[in-house]
This record gives structure tokens, C-alpha cells and sequence, in this order.
């Protein structure tokens, strides 16, 4: 199939009442060309609403937002539970309690709320939303098009992303397509299914904001990477970990995650070979490689040879991996498994860590 051209990835736009709708431009060749096919996809198929801050408060208000405040209480906090040594699941809970108080924080009211992804739009009062827009500033097609929306969609406040770039000398265009891109990552991590969303929990926050400005910043090279690096550092403790989404495999525990990701490989490739005609084995290889992406060795294989040629270089580092295990985590709703979820609390600890030390 001929790959997709990037300006075919362009969404729809629908300005809901924003005053400063008119300084985003969708219309930047760069904003497509930046995107892999997956991103592209997403962006292709969402709605993107500009909405004004009253509006954003609305959709996603303040008393919702459950940001980890203080980068200094969460690195004492950090402190105190390595200095307990082996720290068990009540360390961590309590730790997770004291950062989030559930108070907002206004230090990163303005980057925390200027995009929001939703997978539904099932329980918005949009009428309520609508009201809050500038009438002076609303596309004539909007309100329609916003009524009948079941969801998916993005919103994009362009006063928080103009005012983001002001403060921090980064150019609208460049703040404007991290949001986007950030938010378009949410959208590829929603499983879109039935089983609770670990988003709920805080360490699930940390490693969903952290992969997602993974996404969005990988898609920057030279200064504009610097730019954006720039931007995320303004963002809460929680979002800081994009950086280490790329080293750290959420199941490090000493080398069997070298053997993880070339198990990965191989079997793969296998798979690919036997696809046609051995449907036993493509069974007992598709149990394999389930458990693999879960970051456990099947237990009802030998371990393999510990000195195997190692692929860790490929594109992305461990990212992709990670943000591949932790969609099928939410899918699958294995993260509710207390082993499985030890494993994901730690891997955000250790993004915390690496943020804010
Ligand atoms: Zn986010």
C-alpha cells in the first residue's frame, strides 16, 4: 500500500469560541511531516476543537486535575522511601498519597490544561461548554459539528498555548504541535475498552504523561527538540520521565529485558514464516509472544542463552516497547494483577526519579 502523504493527515478544525483561535495554524506542512503513520492516522481520523480557557476549565476542570505540585516534596518524598530501603506496596502507597493532594496547582495550571484528549464525549454538558464560548469567535459549522460528536477528540486552548510560548520564548507553531502531538499520543494509548483505566492511579499518570511527551518530543530534531525540552520542563513531575521511557523497560529487573526484546524479534520473525499452514505452532508462538510483551518469560519454556546478540539499538530505544506493553496492560487489564502491577509502580518510580533528580 503507498504510504499515506502527510497533508492527508490533517484534521478537522472547529473553533468553539476562542478569541485566539486565529494564531493556531493546521495548515503547516512541517506540523504533518513530523508524524510517523500511526500519529498521522489518529490525527487524520480526530476532531480538534479550539476551545478558551473557561471552556477548557469546563471539559476538564481544575478539582480533576491530580498533578503532583512540588517537584522538591516529590524528590524528598523519593529520598525518604529509597533511604527505608526495600520499600513494599504500603511505602509506596503512601507516597503516592502525599503527592497528591488533590489540590490543583497554579504553577502548571497553564501547561496541565492547554490540550485534553477525550475517548468520549458521552458525559460532556456541551451546551454548557458552547455557552462559555466567544460568539464573536465561533465557527458557524462548529456548535453542529460539536452536538453531534460522539467522541473521540482533541481541544486545543490557543490563549494557555500562545501564553506557554510567551513565557518560555518558544515560537506559537512549535508549542502549538507538542500540545498536538501529545494529546494525538493519549489518543494512541487509549485501549478504548471496558476494563478500568489505570490513568486513575498515580503512578499510572506518571507513565501515561511521560510516554506521551515521549511521542511528542521524539518528533523534534535539533533546536526545535530543544525548544520543546524547554516547554516540559515547566510541566509537573509527573510528565518529566519522557527522557527515561527510552531507557528504562518497565520490566528492568537485571538482563531479562535483553533477552525480552530479542525473544521479541525472533519470534516475530518465526511467526511471519509459519503464518501459513502450521496453525499449531503460530498458537503456541502467539502464547509466547504474549507473555513476552506482558514482560514475563513463559513459564513453560527453558530460559535461553544468556549470551545472545543484543538488539537494543533500534529506533526509539525501549520507548517503543514500553508504549506498546503499557497499551496492552490497559487492554487487557492485567495491570490489576498485583505482580504485574509492582512491576508498573516501580518503572514509575523510577520515571519520577529520573525527572526530577
Ligand atoms: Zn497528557
Amino acid at each position: 500500500m503507498p504510504r499515506k502523504k502527510p497533508a492527508s493527515y490533517r484534521p478537522t478544525v472547529h473553533n468553539l469560541g476562542s478569541p485566539q483561535g486565529g494564531l493556531l495554524d493546521f495548515g503547516r506542512e512541517e506540523t504533518y511531516a513530523r508524524m510517523n503513520p500511526s500519529l498521522g492516522r489518529k490525527a487524520a481520523a480526530l476532531p480538534v476543537y479550539l476551545v478558551n480557557p473557561a471552556q477548557m476549565d469546563r471539559l476538564y476542570p481544575p478539582e480533576r486535575r491530580r498533578t503532583f505540585c512540588d517537584p522538591e516534596r516529590v524528590r524528598r518524598a523519593l529520598r525518604d522511601l529509597r533511604s527505608r530501603g526495600e520499600e513494599g506496596e504500603e511505602d509506596r502507597g503512601l507516597l503516592w498519597e502525599a503527592l497528591q493532594d488533590g489540590s490543583e496547582c497554579p504553577l502548571f495550571r497553564r501547561t496541565v490544561a492547554a490540550g485534553l484528549y477525550m475517548g468520549s464525549l458521552g458525559g460532556v454538558s456541551k451546551g454548557s461548554v458552547l455557552g462559555l464560548g466567544d460568539p464573536g469567535h465561533q465557527d458557524p459549522g462548529a456548535p453542529p459539528a460539536f452536538q453531534a460528536d460522539p467522541g473521540p477528540a482533541i481541544f486545543l486552548c490557543p490563549e494557555r498555548i500562545v501564553d506557554w510560548g510567551a513565557r518560555e520564548g518558544v515560537p506559537t507553531a512549535l508549542v502549538q504541535d507538542k500540545v498536538y502531538y501529545h494529546e494525538l499520543a493519549h489518543a494512541l494509548m487509549d485501549t478504548a475498552d471496558t476494563a478500568p483505566d489505570p490513568y486513575r492511579e498515580p503512578w499510572g499518570l506518571v507513565v501515561e504523561e511521560s510516554l506521551a511527551n515521549w511521542v511528542a518530543a521524539s518528533r523534534f530534531k535539533g533546536s526545535e527538540a530543544l525548544a520543546v525540552h524547554r516547554l516540559i520542563k515547566g510541566q509537573p513531575p509527573e510528565y518529566l520521565g519522557y527522557e527515561a521511557v527510552s531507557r528504562l523497560a518497565f520490566f528492568s529487573r537485571g538482563p531479562l529485558v535483553r533477552h525480552l526484546l530479542f525473544w521479541e524479534d525472533v519470534l516475530e520473525e518465526v511467526l511471519r514464516l509459519i503464518r501459513r499452514g502450521y496453525p499449531f505452532w503460530e498458537d503456541v508462538l502467539g502464547d509466547v509472544l504474549r507473555f513476552i510483551r506482558r514482560g514475563y518469560w513463559p513459564p513453560f519454556l527453558p530460559f535461553p542463552f544468556p549470551f545472545l546478540p543484543l538488539p537494543l539499538s533500534e529506533k526509539g530505544g525501549l520507548a517503543r516497547l514500553n508504549l506498546e506493553a503499557w497499551r496492552e496492560a490497559k487492554r487487557r487489564g492485567d495491570w490489576q494483577h498485583p505482580e504485574v502491577k509492582n512491576l508498573w509502580e516501580e518503572f514509575a518510580l523510577r520515571l519520577l526519579e529520573e525527572g526530577v533528580f
